[in-house]
């Protein structure tokens, strides 16, 4: 819908297709742009680029050359999780319930059992479950995390390796479990679950950030990282998030960190969209009431 929207105000967009190089120019930058049906690629040039490749977002802010991205690393974890689409058990859970996670575990790991509509057809899902594979994006390619090191980043490659041995446990716990294993945990959440009902599915990948640190040589960093130029001309964001409800925070980033000269001007329209732009809610329980009472009146609910 918003594409959508902003198509009928003359935005032209691509899809199916593949940005496969990116060069900087006096302008801005040119991008490389391949269809996935193959033919020849095209060329785009574009004043501003956000890099929004979920898990190769790394590979194509190296790709650009930006001195910002030099240290940083990622490592990759697939979410595995058990799915159940009887409908007699679906229609007992409607609702998203989180549990604790395990030691070691990265948090966007806590176990959790949600009633999810895809494509469609409404499913239980629980997890996730850990997996390993090198890929940097669910149909990625076996190369994308070897294809991600950098001489520049082996160090606080190496350094996360040796200094996160709860994870390391974690991680090679998890890859190695069994269903009955898996099973357990689900029947932590719901004794009674029927094994015949679930069963396991790759619904994600997700990759680290590895950032580099002058003590450790590097750390492991949960959650997400903006990477900007130092001239705003392109910005792109590493890691996984423990939601895509991130994203409206994020994009604030992005506009504060590559359009600083724009702010005086787009601040009040910020706050027209966002009326609690600019106060920290968390430091202030009266206004974090307030704005909350009123979305929820925006969307006719009661809180
Ligand atoms: C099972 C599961 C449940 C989740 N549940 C929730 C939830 O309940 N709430 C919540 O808020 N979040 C949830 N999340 C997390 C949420 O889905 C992610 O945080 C979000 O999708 C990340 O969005 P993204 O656009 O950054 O990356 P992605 O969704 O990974 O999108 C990146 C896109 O970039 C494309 N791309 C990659 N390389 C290129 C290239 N070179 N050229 C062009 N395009 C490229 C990819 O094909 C892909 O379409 C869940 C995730 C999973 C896996």
């Amino acid at each position: 819908m918003l594409v959508e929207r902003l198509e009928s105000k003359g935005l032209g967009s691509l899809t199916e297709h593949k940005v496969v190089g990116l060069k900087k120019n006096s302008e801005g930058w040119t991008l490389k742009v391949q269809s996935e049906i193959g033919g020849t690629p095209s060329w785009v040039d574009a004043s501003f680029v956000f890099v929004g490749a979920g898990g190769m977002s790394l590979n194509l802010l190296q790709a650009s050359g930006i001195p910002e991205i030099r240290g940083y690393g990622g490592f990759p974890v697939s979410g595995v999780w058990l799915r159940c689409d009887n409908p007699e058990v679906v229609s007992l859970h409607k609702a998203k319930v989180y549990g604790k996670a395990s030691v070691g575990a990265p948090p966007m790991s806590v176990p959790h059992l949600d009633n999810r509509v895809v494509d469609g057809e409404t499913s239980l899902l629980f997890g996730p479950y850990a997996g390993f594979t090198p890929k940097f994006l669910k149909q990625g390619s076996w190369l994308d995390f070897f294809q991600s090191i950098r001489w520049h980043n082996i160090i606080p490659l190496l350094g996360v390796a040796i200094g996160n041995f709860s994870l390391v446990t974690y991680l090679v716990k998890e890859v190695l479990a069994t269903r009955s294993q898996r099973l357990q945990a689900l029947w932590d959440f719901y004794p009674t679950a029927d094994p015949d009902d679930w069963y396991e599915l790759t619904a994600g990948q997700r990759v680290q950030v590895i950032k580099p640190d002058p003590q450790k040589g590097g750390v492991l960093q949960f959650g997400t990282e903006l990477v900007a130029s130092a001239d705003g001309s392109i910005a792109g964001l590493l890691g996984a998030s423990p939601g895509a409800s991130t994203a409206a925070p994020i994009m604030i980033d992005v506009l504060e960190t590559c359009f600083p000269d724009k702010m005086g001007e787009w601040r009040s329209t910020l706050k027209k969209m966002v009326p609690s732009y600019g106060t920290a809610l968390s430091e202030n329980p009266e206004k974090a009431q307030k704005s909350l009472a009123a979305t929820a009146a925006k969307l006719g609910l009661s809180v």
